[in-house]
């Protein structure tokens, strides 16, 4: 196949979603479908009954498309439109995770235009800063996103006086990748304090909706291919205080769909420069952004490793752009014109941040699947379905 494409390995998939399920116990799940639109991927993820999570009118669509329940779809987002407020209503989904006092004004005069109730569940900022990239931090005060705790009488009142919404749930989301558990922890004892706070004042609260943000093992993607699931929802379990008839939701994205994607791509020149040693690549930012726009670190190795020696170099692309590299200095078997590599991790937020920059063609899709007892012989070889 030519490269670059996205090589998906269904089976993995099926594996995480299966152990996430069998984790999350009680807990609801929605999968936050921004971070892998693929159909294919996310027709597997619905049939195991999860929820979505979206946060554009389009992605409400194509959730439905995909088999997703509309009353297990949730719709989050900063600048909702007025159009996207209407498919949300007009396709009865579950809730509206709002952030923002008109928000909430102009989904109750749609929804009673409509003739329709809407789920309201108000996003609070937990001002939680967590250890994380700083563009993918979204639960401190300085964020866009949620309303802060001092407003939350405030939103309450006014959700009280509209008649075509309803509150049911409370809404946070403190970041993406995040791998200490410490933050959690926080988010969890501020959500308490939340919730005693309203309780205390007679607010009845049905769900409360935390999010997702669990991060996944980017250094070791072969050893740790499914997150670990059980020390997040145990952080969870033993640290967030909800009446019995509390429902608890989460959102993940990245920890779903994140180590079951690769991205195959071939090397098309090696420069010797004056100090380094370049690996120019036909994959390049337009192909995966997240080296450029976050410096994220993909373990990047050989389709069909060898035991030549190893050598140093920066992996680029091909994009008039200097963040167009995936690593510098890059210890690898020594490479040479036409080998191909795997970018490995990239099942979330790869692809769907693929654009057609310079000119370029999108990159191709490739599923494979590989069952669980072959997978350590064969993590370098691909099964064509
Ligand atoms: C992006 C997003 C998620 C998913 O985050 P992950 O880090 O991929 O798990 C969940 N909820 C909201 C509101 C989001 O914007």
């Amino acid at each position: 196949m030519k490269t670059p494409y996205y090589s998906y390995d269904l089976g993995l998939l099926e594996r995480t979603v299966q152990q996430l399920i069998f984790e999350a116990k009680n807990y609801n799940i929605h999968y936050a479908i921004k971070a892998n639109t693929d159909e294919r991927i996310n027709k597997i993820i619905a049939n195991y009954g999860l929820g979505a999570d979206c946060v554009s009118g389009n992605e409400i669509k194509h959730a439905i498309k995909c088999g997703y329940n509309p009353n297990k779809i949730v719709f989050a987002g900063v600048g909702k439109t007025d159009e996207e407020i209407e498919i949300g209503l007009i396709n009865d989904i579950g809730c509206f995770n709002v952030e923002s006092m008109q928000e909430i004004k102009v989904i109750n005069e749609i929804a009673s235009k409509l003739n329709k109730k809407a789920s309201i569940a108000l996003r609070i900022n937990p001002n939680v800063d967590v250890d994380t990239h700083q563009y993918i931090k979204t639960g401190i005060n300085e964020n866009k996103f949620g309303i802060a705790f001092e407003n939350i009488i405030e939103a309450v009142q006014l959700i009280d006086a509209c008649k075509s919404i309803e509150l049911t749930g409370l809404h946070f989301h403190i970041g993406s990748q995040i791998t200490n558990f410490r933050n959690f922890e926080f988010l969890a004892n501020k959500v308490n304090y939340i919730l005693n706070f309203l309780d205390e004042r007679g607010i009845e609260i049905e769900h409360v909706n935390l999010g997702g943000g669990l991060g996944i093992d980017y250094e070791n993607p072969i050893e740790n291919s499914i997150p670990n699931f059980r020390g997040y929802f145990t952080v969870f379990r033993e640290n967030i205080a909800i009446k019995p008839h509390q429902k608890v939701h989460f959102e993940l994205g990245r920890s779903v769909v994140g180590q079951c994607g690769d991205l195959v791509t071939s090397v098309l020149f090696i420069k010797e420069g004056m100090s380094k040693k370049f690996a120019i690549v036909d994959a390049g930012m337009t192909d995966l952004i997240r080296p450029a726009l976050y410096q994220a670190n993909h373990l990047i190795v050989k389709s069909k490793g060898g035991t030549n020696p190893k050598e140093k170099y920066d992996i680029v692309g091909p994009i008039c752009e200097s963040s167009d590299q995936f690593s510098t200095n890059y210890l690898i078997e020594k490479l040479k014109r036409g080998d191909q590599l795997k970018i490995k991790s990239v099942g979330a937020y790869g692809q769907v941040m693929s654009s057609e920059y310079n000119l370029r063609k999108k990159p191709g899709v490739l599923y494979t699947n590989i069952p669980l007892e072959l997978e350590e012989t064969l993590t370098h070889s691909l099964h064509l379905n």
